[in-house]
């Protein structure tokens, strides 16, 4: 099934997205972007678009 194009803007996007929103210390309980816990709701929904473009690039 086709999700996303990994050259799409919304895979590049959530790639930067994952790269910010990341805990201040590796292995940290808070996001240093959002402050929400880590994985906050921000790097989740990131992931998601990243999986499922890596997904559609298997096929
Ligand atoms: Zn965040």
């Amino acid at each position: 099934m086709y999700l996303f194009d990994a050259d799409s803007v919304v895979v590049s996007t959530a790639a930067e997205l994952l790269r910010v929103h990341q805990p201040v210390m590796a292995g940290g309980p808070y996001c240093g972007s959002c402050g929400e816990l880590a994985p906050c709701p921000v790097a989740a929904n990131a992931q998601q678009i990243q999986d499922a473009a890596q997904l559609a690039a298997e096929q």
